[in-house]
């Protein structure tokens, strides 16, 4: 087996099966996987057998009882798949945004759905600012462990008060005499804040009014998680999906942090958290992908099975060309997420791809493939009839984890208005 990159630490090239063979446990995934690279599909290959160990009866249960997925997260730092972009001199895999697109859908398209996926998400996308930005020491102390996974990161940015409008953000982390700071404040909706030992997070130095532009002032921290201080308090939120990984409010009472948890300079988080957020919406557009596939792939089997008024329901056109119009909605979304992958990757090494570019390429592609995604899964229910209503046929499930790519990390509105704003030179609406 050709093996294109070199790490110490992942493993899947003993797991890679020589055709590519699939489950008979779950249907034939849909994607046509044209023109993927060989590193790609050999990715999605292992990262595939990795997950065929947690089936859909895992996930049924886990999102049932609110239950961590501590087993899968295990399974795949097992194998070095936290690391898969991160450096190869931490013991990262140093691959791009491209393979851990396809690595995130892989996971979504199993049956994990947006429950897999955010278990694992922040350490695969809040290490990014950390690891191009992080001293030689943060690095050391904080992306082995992560790797490993026995390190878990969350991401903590949403406030109530400012919402999308990340930049009125007033956390606050405040010098102390120590060089440490103190930070106070709330954050809203921090994904596996409960299981995290550490936390990247983006808390406010300088004043609003007395920072020069809107987003100098802003500062980026990777701190550790006490829970026993008294300074730091958590409250899981009740949520409609994606129930097995935790969703919490989090509050800061005058918490101290050591000087050296800053990632970057004191001041511009902001500008560092930035440079993550295209990554960030490739691999939201490939979870949507995973997901709209997973549930199409579902509904033809229903379609093909479910027999009523003497036929298979998918021999109705009624039941079929929503389906395949769904199909080609993801498609489609599929080429617009590894075109925006791709331009990512390409423009560390190429100066001539602008960053408005990219910006634009990832931003639609989220959109895109949060929209075909919702089309993919609602269509997948109702295909199903009152069966799409019963946990066991798991469209329900994934039906409600597919509103997550729509509203996060940034919602489709926000992506309309970037649009335009950047593309079509309307004026600025926010
Ligand atoms: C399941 C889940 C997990 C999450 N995990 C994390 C996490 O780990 N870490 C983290 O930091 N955050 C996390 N988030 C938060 C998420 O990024 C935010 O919910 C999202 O950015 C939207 O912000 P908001 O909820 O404050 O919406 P608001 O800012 O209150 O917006 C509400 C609505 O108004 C619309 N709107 C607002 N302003 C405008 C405008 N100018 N023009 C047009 N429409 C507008 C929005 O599009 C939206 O539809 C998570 C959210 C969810 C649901």
């Amino acid at each position: 087996m050709f093996i294109p990159w070199r790490s110490s630490t992942l493993k899947f090239s003993s797991h890679v099966p020589c055709h590519r063979a699939f489950t008979t446990t779950t249907p034939r995934p849909l994607m046509a996987t044209a023109g993927f690279t060989e590193t790609q599909l050999t990715v999605r290959d292992a990262v595939k057998q990795v997950c065929a160990a947690f089936p859909p009866t895992y996930w049924r249960e886990n999102d049932q009882l609110a239950q961590d997925p501590a087993e899968f997260h295990a399974a795949l730092a097992k194998d070095g798949w936290l690391g898969i972009a991160l450096p190869e001199d931490l013991g990262g895999a140093g691959l791009g945004v491209s393979e851990a697109t396809i690595m995130m859908q892989t996971i979504t398209e199993s049956g994990a759905g947006m429950a897999g996926a955010q278990s694992i998400h922040a350490n695969v996308y809040a290490t990014q600012p950390l690891a191009r930005f992080g001293t030689e020491a943060q690095l050391q102390e904080t992306i082995p462990g992560i790797i490993k996974g026995e390190t878990r990161i969350c991401f903590g940015v949403t406030e109530p008060d400012a919402g999308l409008d990340t930049l009125s953000l007033s956390m606050v982390a405040k010098r102390t005499a120590d060089g440490g700071y103190k930070v106070t404040g709330k954050k809203i909706w921090i994904t596996c804040a409960q299981v995290a030992k550490k936390m990247v997070l983006l808390a406010r130095t300088t004043p609003r009014e007395e920072g020069r532009k809107a987003s100098e002032g802003l500062s980026l921290f990777c701190i550790d998680l006490d829970r026993g201080h008294p300074g730091l308090e958590m409250r899981r939120i009740q949520k409609m999906g994606g129930r097995a990984v935790d969703a919490n409010e989090v509050f800061f009472d005058e918490y101290p942090i050591p000087g050296d948890s800053l990632i970057g300079e004191e001041g511009k988080g902001f500008k560092v958290i930035l440079h993550g957020m295209n990554a960030e919406r490739c691999l939201l557009a490939g979870e949507a992908l995973g997901l709209g596939y997973a549930a199409l792939g579902k509904a033809a089997k229903y379609a093909k099975e479910r027999v009523v008024f003497g036929r298979p329901i998918g021999m109705n056109q009624g039941v079929s060309h929503p389906l395949a119009d769904a199909y080609m909605k993801l498609e489609a979304a599929k080429l617009a997420t590894y075109h925006a992958a791709r331009l990512y990757d390409a423009s560390r090494e190429d100066k001539s791809i602008r960053m408005d570019e990219v910006g634009v390429a990832c931003n639609s592609a989220k959109y895109l493939a949060a929209e075909a995604a919702f089309t993919a899964c609602e269509r997948a229910v109702l295909a199903h009839g009152g069966m799409g209503y019963a946990v066991e046929y798991d469209v329900e499930r994934w039906f409600r984890e597919c509103l997550v790519p729509r509203i996060a990390p940034v919602s489709r509105e926000m992506i309309l208005n970037y649009v335009s704003e950047k593309v079509l030179e309307l004026p600025r609406s926010y």
